[in-house]
């Protein structure tokens, strides 16, 4: 299966990447929300958080720690970000390849909108 996604990860469409290991790539978006707008994606293509395995606790935890190390590198650390991860219709979800947004650099507001 090959998503938008994995193709920017594989080099193959162009993105900012601002960090890739073994398990992650991290690239901004292309449509900020905010002055900082980073996904954190895993390399391997997984569709949905509802799609996350056991085997999948080590690449689950780096996403979080790279999200940490890229808010610092950001400058937005000590000021506080917002992480995102939406799930299917309800979430919101427009790319079916697991993704983390990192945002921030402005008050975010409410965390979503009440009903
Ligand atoms: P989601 O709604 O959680 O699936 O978020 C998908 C995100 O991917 C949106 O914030 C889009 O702006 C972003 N996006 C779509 N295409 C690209 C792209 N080619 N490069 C970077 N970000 C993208």
């Amino acid at each position: 299966m090959t998503t938008l996604f994995a193709r920017i990860i594989r080099g193959e469409l162009p993105s900012d990447m601002v960090y890739q290991d073994e398990l992650v790539t991290a690239f901004r978006d292309i449509n900020p929300a905010a002055p900082v707008h980073i996904l954190i994606v895993p390399n391997k293509v997984i569709p949905t958080i509802d799609d996350l395995t056991d085997e999948d606790q080590l690449l689950a935890g780096r996403m979080m720690l790279v999200a940490k190390k890229l808010a610092r590198m950001e400058g937005i650390a000590e000021d506080g970000y917002r992480l995102i991860i939406n799930c299917k219709k309800h979430g919101g979800q427009e790319i079916y390849h697991l993704h983390m947004h990192l945002i921030g650099g402005r008050p975010l507001g409410p965390m979503i909108l009440r009903w």
